[in-house]
This record gives structure tokens, sequence and C-alpha cells, in this order.
């Protein structure tokens, strides 16, 4: 084929997306030229309806098309529990694993001094001016990962003092892993063997 300025076009913008090189975007782009016009342009829709009509709750930071978020305005939810994620990715593991009744709070990441993420980059503020006496525990859920592990230490710093429980879910969750990875029961099993930091 003769060199095309929107098919390079195509092909670059996929190599962007994560865990798709060269090669991979160039397959899916030549798949997408051969796809019918309808499903190739729904898929475009797609991708633009979830970029417009996808928000961060103001709460918790959690993905969502209502502001407040689904989970942060139903009343059957412990609003007395904030479980501290990195990652909307996060919240649906956890959610899917099916053991916990309380709220969260998405921090957008985790500290991580070589790619320039340090608290002020993190929803921090946004969780310290939740806490009030109405908050019983906030369970840190971040990451098996040394970046996780060090969030969840200041968290335990931070938090600490100020009258509710601090928890970290339990380990046996695979070190060096993202909790979306986890399978249900070691999700489950973590809530549940959670350990007292403060
Ligand atoms: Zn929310």
């Amino acid at each position: 084929m003769q060199e095309s300025h929107v098919v390079d076009t195509l092909v670059e913008e996929l190599s962007g997306l994560p865990g798709i090189g060269k090669k991979t975007a160039q397959r899916l782009t030549f798949y997408i030229m051969k796809m019918e016009l309808s499903k190739a342009l729904s898929l475009s829709e797609a991708i633009k309806d979830v970029r417009e009509k996808i928000m961060h709750c103001s709460r918790c930071y959690n993905f969502t098309e209502i502001d407040p978020c689904e989970i942060c305005s139903d009343a059957k939810r412990d609003r007395s529990v904030i479980c501290v994620v990195e990652n909307p990715s996060d919240v649906n593991a956890i959610e899917k694993a099916g053991v916990y009744r309380g709220v969260y709070h998405v921090l957008g990441g985790a500290l991580s001094p070589l790619d320039n993420i340090g608290p002020d980059e993190l929803h921090l503020k946004e969780l310290t001016s939740r806490l009030n006496d109405t908050i019983s525990e906030v369970i840190i859920a971040t990451n098996p990962t040394v970046e996780g592990e060090s969030t969840a230490t200041f968290l335990a710093d931070l938090l600490s003092g100020k009258g509710m429980r601090v928890t970290r879910i339990a380990r046996g969750l695979p070190a060096g892993s993202d909790l979306e990875l986890a399978d249900k029961v070691t999700l489950a099993r973590s809530f549940e063997g959670r350990l007292n930091l403060k």
C-alpha cells in the first residue's frame, strides 16, 4: 500500500495506548480499514462518548456519568467507611469481589518520586477534607507495589491521630501486582484480614 497520512495518523494514535506496540497498532489499523463503515463509526462514537460523558465524581474521584457517582449517592452504602484506592479500575475490581459495602476515595495514582508524582499530584487534600467524626474507618487499598506501599505508609502517617481506625488490606495479594488483577477470593480475604495501621 502507498504511504498514507491518515493511516499513519491512526497507527500513531493507537500505538500511544498502553500495551499496544507499533505492530499491534498496524494490525488494528488494517482491521479497522476493513470494518463495515457503520461499525467503524460506532467505535469512534463510543470513544467520543466515553471521553465526553464520563467525569470524575466530585466526592470520591471515581469515573462516573452522574455526580455524585452511584456509589456515593447509594443510601445503602456505609458512608462511615472509606476505602482508598489508586485508580478507578481498583474500585471496579473491589466491587466485583462484592465484599465491601462502604464508599471509596480514588487518589488518581500512587506516590512516585521518579515520575514526579508527589502528594500534591494525588487527591489527598480532598480525602482529608472528607474526614469528620462520622468516619469510623479508612481502609488503605493501594496496590502491593513499591509505590503503593509507600503511599500506604504516607497515608497512615497523614491519617494518624484523626480519630478513626486506619487499616491496610492484608498481604496475600501478589507483591508488585495491581489490585485489579487479583482474583475475587484473594481480594475478599485481603479485606477480611485487613490490619490496623494506626
Ligand atoms: Zn463518588
